[in-house]
């Protein structure tokens, strides 16, 4: 019989999800007539906007037409997508990058998994604690040694550069699950610890679109430096509605160079062009014709009101936890917002709560690891509808 990967021995249950929609669906069934609003999940509600639609529609056309069909793309995606990534995201904030330092892909999830591909194996991983799980299992995985960082109120809710040796740090601003958002100084602290290790910074930037402070950053790459040390991971996923529709992009600057046992250096820029065209065969034309109507005029103002739509949601949320009296950080620049629970109830006891009193669901913090204990995870997702009843059942329950 084949032998497997031990290291999937290795990896923790993951029940947080499986166990919300069972305790929901247990609810749901002894009460058919409850009402549940889910505040819970960090998927989006809002379709494609109309400029992406289309022009996944026009897309469509040229495949069926044999003078413009077209098969196999570039691996590393199409120009006029790297061209409308590159003068959109990065070069108005001062980002100097080229189209070879950036690869289409079908998601961050993916990406932010795969990458470790390219590393090896003997590498020790620095995560937050709470976390977004693919982080550690996609590196329990492969067989690394994995160490938290703490992420808590202390920490201003963002890790902070430990006092211990790292090669590969996974970072994510806006934070899932804790909204918090990095500035420029504690993004900076990263990456002069980068630097002094010889460590490679791995940013999730995948809900940067709702940074709309101009002194935050968006891109980690504004921080000087950076292309020495960092690889970005963007998605269209939250920024355009394209959860569903799969696209994403990840940034490797020419710079990073990682090494063998024997000294040598090697481009992790080529080791991953050298991955993806093995492993992957490019993200579809339609889906990235798709993609690049976000950067049309239409396109971006219909995006903007978008995120301006999950924003109000998420100020909502915000301003009603604060004036409930509860510790709460995110819901600025951040689709998440997330919350001490009251009275030291534990995550799922004040899910338990939340459910049978209000009937709402959310995320019991204790899911994204040890330090969420005590905190509880809600998003900006949902249908202001949905959102603004929400809010009206939390103060008729919590300002009695
Ligand atoms: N990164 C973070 C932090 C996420 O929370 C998510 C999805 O929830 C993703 C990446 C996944 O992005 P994509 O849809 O591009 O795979």
């Amino acid at each position: 019989m084949v032998y497997i990967n031990e290291n999937f021995t290795k990896l923790a249950e993951s029940y947080l999800f499986a166990e919300i929609a069972d305790r929901r669906a247990k609810y749901a069934a002894a009460h058919p007539e409850a009402k549940l609003i889910s505040l819970g999940i960090g998927d989006v509600t809002q379709p494609l906007c109309p400029a992406v639609v289309q022009a996944m529609q026009q897309a469509v056309q040229e495949m069926g037409s044999a003078a413009t069909f077209r098969g196999y793309g570039p691996y590393e995606g199409y120009d006029f997508l790297l061209q409308a990534i590159l003068q959109n995201d990065y070069a108005p904030r001062g980002v100097q990058l080229s189209e070879s330092e950036i690869f289409v892909s079908d998601g961050s999830k993916s990406d932010s998994g795969n990458i470790g591909d390219i590393f090896s194996a003997a590498n020790i991983v620095a995560v937050s604690d709470p976390v977004y799980p693919v982080y550690i299992d996609a590196n329990i995985m492969a067989g690394r040694q994995v160490r938290t960082l703490p992420c808590t109120e202390e920490t201003g809710f963002c890790p902070a550069p430990p006092d211990w040796h790292a090669d590969l740090i996974c970072l994510c601003s806006p934070n899932n699950p804790t909204g918090a958002v990095f500035n420029k100084q504690q993004l900076s602290a990263w990456v002069d610890y980068a630097h002094e290790h010889q460590a490679v910074i791995l940013y999730d930037a995948a809900y940067k679109a709702f940074i709309t402070d101009p002194a935050l950053p968006q891109s980690i790459y504004e921080i000087p430096g950076a292309q020495e040390c960092a690889i970005e991971f963007c998605s269209f996923s939250k920024t355009a509605g394209f959860t569903g529709t799969r696209c994403a992009w990840t940034v490797i600057p020419k710079a990073l160079q990682g090494r063998l046992a024997d000294g040598s250096t090697h481009s992790l820029n080529a080791l991953w062009f050298r991955r993806q065209s093995t492993k992957f065969n490019g993200v579809p034309y339609i889906v990235q014709r798709g993609a690049a109507a976000v950067y049309t005029p239409e396109g971006r103002e219909q995006v903007r009101q978008t995120i301006a739509y999950y924003l109000q949601n998420a100020k909502i949320i915000r301003q009603t936890l604060l004036s409930l009296g509860f510790q709460c950080t995110g819901g600025e620049n951040s689709p998440y917002l997330w919350l001490k629970t009251p009275g030291g109830q534990t995550s799922w006891q004040f899910f338990d709560l939340l459910l049978n009193e209000l009937n709402i669901i959310g995320t019991p913090g204790s899911g994204f690891g040890q330090q969420g204990e005590g905190y509880f995870r809600l998003t900006a997702f949902g249908s202001l509808e949905d959102t603004r009843e929400a809010v009206e059942r939390l103060q008729n329950y919590f300002q009695k």
